[in-house]
This record gives structure tokens, sequence and C-alpha cells, in this order.
């Protein structure tokens, strides 16, 4: 559409006037937020070329203007994408554009972009947050990957260093804030794969009283909890789990102020056009058709969790769930939760050594057929791995044990598909055929 209005409203000055914005967007009468469906249902809907329902993909890498001082219009930042003018896709590309917008609407966060990878969108927001000297103060209860980064590349690479502290003790997390160096405090809102839950509103008090951005990964908890409206002033995704949710597509995002999202774009010095960890616009637009469905797979993950864990407590097992009353931070996750989500869709069983956790995983994958051996989460299927063995591999003996991640320990993230019952039977027989062998594990 843009094109052929282009080209009949003749210059590129006229483009405001050309473009009708009725059919273009549909504002919101009031943009308040509530939670993230209903944002989602406020956000801007793109229509297709064509008046389609389904916005167009604008699959160009580049795009072309009616007069060459457009052009230096363009790189001089005067003309963007708020006004629907665009560069190159590397920069903003409209139909990614789109999927932040509606990564914004989810995470209640004024801006966002989208990312080739989750780890691209954390060490993108750090780098551009951080320079040379700086310093993060960061939970020792992280993603691999991300732990990995702060602790082996950004010293080497960037000479930006890192204090890893348990968050749960607030005089740590403050005696471990160098003032005039340590620029972010880095957390995931459910930690991985412990599932610690974060007290957001407290931790960025102390943070935002020195001076500190707060950035925290919520891969583990889209729609169940929004850090940002808890006061985070950055949130970051692997889109790669429960938003994707097909276990296809590797993405991810940054979603907060526009200054940063746009910093982040900046010519000279934008972590994201100058390191080009950029999303594909096909890949975009596939994503933003399963953000409405979100809210629905999220609600089943996070119902068959609790029916699960509860009934394997039950069982005698040693379950970690936040949604059980004697996980350590049950209440606080109550307090913070969206309504009617529920705790989560991953819940992890403790087996003690990591050979009673492979003979469970194997019985689970190779006999009755409950889920598959598979690190990541948010699929339809269930996905269950060994986490000291496999995505926490990169921490040593010594952090796990301060992770709190036992040898043994089990992360599952519950698929909804097939009935809930049907995939009990199959979780009970396994656990049978363990205890046959006495290798359950009473507490
Ligand atoms: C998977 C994951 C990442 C990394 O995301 P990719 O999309 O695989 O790059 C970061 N944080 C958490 C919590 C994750 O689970």
């Amino acid at each position: 559409m843009a094109l052929a209005m282009k080209r009949a409203g003749g210059d590129d000055l006229d483009r405001d006037d050309v473009m009708p914005p009725a059919k273009k967007t549909m504002k919101p009468l009031t943009p308040t937020w509530e939670d993230p469906v209903a944002a989602l249902a406020n956000a801007r809907h793109e229509f297709g070329e064509h008046g389609g329902v389904n916005m167009s993909i604008e699959a160009s890498a580049t795009f072309t203007v009616m007069e060459p001082e457009t052009m230096r219009r363009l790189f001089s930042g005067e003309l963007g994408p708020d006004r629907d003018f665009f560069i190159y896709s590397r920069h903003f590309n409209p139909t990614v554009l789109n999927l932040g917008r509606q990564m914004a609407a989810l995470e209640g966060t004024e801006a966002a972009y989208c990312t080739a990878s989750g780890m691209s969108a954390i060490s993108s927001v750090l780098m551009q947050l951080c320079s040379s000297g700086d310093h993060v103060v960061a939970s020792q209860t992280l993603y691999g990957g991300t732990h990995a980064l702060l602790t082996h590349f950004f010293p080497r690479a960037c000479n930006i260093t890192t204090s890893f502290v348990d968050l749960r003790d607030h005089d740590t997390v403050k005696a471990a804030i160098v003032e005039g160096r340590t620029k972010v405090l880095y957390f995931e809102a459910v930690s991985n794969p412990t599932l610690t839950v974060a007290d957001v509103p407290e931790l960025c008090r102390i943070a935002h009283d020195k001076g500190l951005t707060v950035v925290v990964d919520n891969t583990f908890a889209p729609m169940v909890l929004s850090p940002a409206r808890l006061g985070a002033d950055v949130v970051v995704h692997s889109i790669s789990k429960y938003i994707s949710g097909g276990a296809d597509v590797i993405a991810g995002a940054v979603c907060g102020p526009a200054s940063l999202v746009n910093s982040m774009m900046d010519l000279h010095q934008g972590a994201l056009m100058l390191l080009g960890p950029t999303m594909n616009a096909k890949v975009a637009f596939e994503l933003s058709e399963r953000i409405p469905h979100l809210g629905l797979r999220m609600k089943e993950h996070c119902h068959r969790a609790l029916v699960y864990a509860t009934r394997m407590k039950k069982l005698g097992l040693k379950v970690i769930y936040p949604g059980l009353e004697d996980h350590p931070d049950h209440t606080l996750l109550k307090s913070l939760a969206n309504k009617k989500y529920g705790y989560g869709g991953i819940l992890c069983v403790d087996m003690e050594t990591e050979e009673r956790a492979n003979r469970l995983m194997n019985l689970l994958q190779n006999c009755t057929q409950f889920g598959f051996m598979a690190v990541s989460l948010g699929y339809h299927e269930t996905l269950m791995s060994c986490s000291g063995s496999s995505t926490s591999s990169e921490m040593n003996a010594e952090e796990k044990a301060l992770a709190g991640i036992s040898p043994g320990l089990v992360r599952m993230s519950i698929g909804y598909s097939g009935t809930l019952e049907q995939r009990w039977n199959q979780l009970e027989k396994a656990l049978s055929r363990l205890q046959d062998s006495n290798l359950l594990h009473k507490n």
C-alpha cells in the first residue's frame, strides 16, 4: 500500500496526507493497561495491502523514495518508521516493527523490537546500556547462555564485568552495586531452572535508588508476569520458547522505552543496527500470527503443570513448582502474577542423582510417550531435560550448587497436546515402573 500511495500521491512530503490513518491503523479509544491479553486487543491492528485481515509481509531488504532529498532526511533521522518511512531492513522493517508493537503491548512497554534470537536480544541490550569498564549486578540463577555471556564473553570482549548475587538477599544486592560503575541490574522473572521468583518491585526500588537500569528476562513467564508493570525498565524475551510455541523458530525481543529501542537502531551507536542480529520479515509475520493465542496456550500449560505437580507431590516425589503452596516463592508469585493465567508451565522434579533422572526420562519418552528428551520449553509436547548436564552445563559444580541445581533435577516444560488424563496416565505408568526397580525417591 505504501508504494502505491506514494506513486499516486506524487512526492514524499504528501505522504501523511495520502495515507488514510483510519484504514492503516485502528487506534484504541482508551489505551489503558489491564492485563496482557486486553493490551494486545488494544494494540494497533495492521491490515494487508488489499484489505486482508492479516498484514502484508514487507519482504524487502531496501526501500525506495520519490525524491533524492528524502534519503538525506531518512539518514539524518528526521523521517522514520513512526511516519512510515523505512531505509533498510537491518534497520527497522515494517513487519518486524509490527511484531515489536505486539511485544510492547504484551509486556506493557512503550516500544519493542525483535531480534534473531533471545541471546542477541540480551547481549545487544546489555552492550547498549554498558560501556567498556562498566559493571552489571546479576542473579546467580540465570539461563546458562546468559551466565556464560556475563562470566566469560563480556569481560574478554567488552571489558564489562558482572557480580552474581542471591536475589533474595537484598542487602547483598545493594552491596554489590558499585556507584558510578554499575549500570544494570539483570535477572530472570522466574529463574531457570530452579523456578525462583524475583521480587521485581523491591529489586527495582533498590536498583532505581542507585540509578541503575533494570533488565528482566521474562522468557519463562509471558502473560503470567509483566515485569515492566512491576517496575522493570526493560524486558527481554527468547521468543523461541512460549511465544513461538512451535519449537521451530529462534527469535528474541527487547521491550522497553522508545528512546532505548531507537538508540539500539542508531546508525553510529546502535547495537542492533551495527551488530545486526536481524529478524527476517517472513519470520516476524509467522510469529505475529501466534501471539493472539499465546494467552490460551499459557493458561493450558499452567493448568496442566499445576495438576501434575500437585499429583506428583502426593505420590511422594520432590517437586519444585511455584504454584504449590510449599514453594518458597508461592505467596510472592501469587501477589505479582496477572490473574487467571496460572503459575507457569514448567515444573522440576528432583530425582537426586543423574542416573535416576535419566532413567525416569528414558521411561517417559521411550516406554510411555509422555514427552521428549529435549532442551527448550513452551512446545505443545512436553519437553524434559536434566538441567545440570544440559542447559546449565556451562556452570561449574560450585556455581550449580549456589544456584540450587541438583544433579538429578529434571525440568519439564508441560505441553498441552493429548488430554490431561491421558498424559497423566503415561506419567504415572513411568513412575510406577521406576518404583518397581526401587528408584522412586520418597521424601
Ligand atoms: C532460551 C533462553 C534464552 C536464549 O534464547 P535463544 O532464543 O535460544 O537465543 C535466554 N533466556 C532464557 C531464560 C531462555 O530460556
